[in-house]
């Protein structure tokens, strides 16, 4: 049998843990052969709500699950983990502005960032799902100097699978037959859902939807994709965000198809696409050994540059509020 993997999950008694976990314990992410311990951590008030899902992950009697730390300390819950899931994060209440949203996670992820950097794994992958995901992964990576920005990213795979699928419903395909759509930017509306290098069946993604859908139709729904589940389900989306996080640690871990890509939110340090270095922004990547290039050369015209610009201003924002929890 093989040696365990430690897996952290951060918010474990939320809504999207509660699709997380009993994916990762069923071996949804490292496969049929590779026994996972996984280590949950919850705020103090959470704790009690945390252990009724441990009492169900345990009655599901997963082959896979060799143990399940349970705790409200960083330190713990990271010690020794390959892979972290950042999910945890404080939502909106009434009254509070964007700028207190972002500072009061941003704390949580500059307390975490420090305790991964202590205590994980060096080679953990760290991916960032609670909101405002892109600059809570920045905050953490500033937070962990001894770990590279490489062990960092920033959960755009649902709004990439949200692509794909309301392109592959317009063209009246499977989804496996949909490629190469791009989420550039920031994990909010004004992310940009692009179709130019898209392709169906290997044909031009724009040569078969007319232009007049895809700017005034795809671009939005993709956008607020988030809102459309909220209004007709009562809550917001929770399996579909859980599927998109082992879809992301996993193409992370095994790699990309040949002549495929994926969007992930990475650093932005020499991005061949004139991005702000320093943001952690959205790219279409390929993935090989664990390690994530950027696609280099795709042509972008006049309307893509602008979208691709409007997310990007949107991220230098968010970094300003926040700029006194990047210095270590
Ligand atoms: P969810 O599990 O539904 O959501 C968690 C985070 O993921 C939120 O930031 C949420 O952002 C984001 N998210 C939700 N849906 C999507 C989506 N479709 N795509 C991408 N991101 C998405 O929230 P809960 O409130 O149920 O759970 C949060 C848990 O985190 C609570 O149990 C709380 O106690 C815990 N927590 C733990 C901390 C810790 O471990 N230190 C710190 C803070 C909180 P949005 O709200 O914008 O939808």
């Amino acid at each position: 049998m093989k040696t365990p993997v430690h897996i952290a999950v951060t918010g474990a008694a939320g809504n999207i843990s509660y699709s997380l976990l009993f994916r990762l314990a069923a071996g949804e992410l490292l496969g049929p052969n590779q026994p996972i311990v996984l280590h949950l951590l919850e705020i103090t008030p959470a704790l009690g709500a945390l252990q009724g899902v441990v009492m169900e992950l345990n009655d599901c009697a997963y082959p896979l699950l060799h143990g399940i730390e349970v705790t409200d300390d960083p330190y713990v819950a990271f010690k020794a983990v390959e892979h972290a899931f950042l999910v945890g994060a404080r939502p909106r209440s009434a009254g509070m502005e964007r700028k207190d949203l972002l500072t009061v996670n941003a704390e949580i992820f500059s307390v975490q960032g420090k305790a991964l950097n202590a205590a994980a794994s060096r080679n953990v992958k760290v991916l960032v799902t609670g909101n405002p995901a892109n600059t809570n992964a920045l905050i953490a990576l500033k937070n962990a100097p001894d770990l590279s920005a490489a062990n960092f990213s920033a959960m755009t795979r649902l709004d990439h699978n949200r692509a794909l699928s309301l392109l592959a419903e317009k063209c009246g395909v499977l989804v496996e037959k949909v490629n190469n759509v791009v989420i550039w930017g920031n994990h909010s509306n004004t992310q940009y859902p692009d179709l130019h290098h898209a392709a169906v069946n290997g044909k031009p993604a724009l040569e078969l939807v007319d232009n007049g859908w895809f700017v005034n139709d795809f671009i939005p729904r993709v956008q607020q994709r988030g809102s459309e589940v909220i209004k007709a389900r009562g809550q917001s989306s929770a399996a579909s965000a859980a599927r998109a996080a082992v879809d992301q640690m996993k193409t992370w871990t095994f790699g990309t198809q040949p002549g495929t890509w994926v969007s992930m939110g990475i650093l932005s340090d020499g991005n061949p696409y004139g991005i702000q270095p320093g943001l952690m922004y959205s790219f279409p990547v390929t993935v090989d050994s664990g390690k994530v290039n950027i696609v280099n050369g795709l042509p972008i015209n006049e309307f893509s540059r602008k979208k691709m610009q409007l997310t990007e201003a949107e991220l230098i924002e968010e970094k300003d509020v926040i700029k006194h929890l990047l210095a270590v």
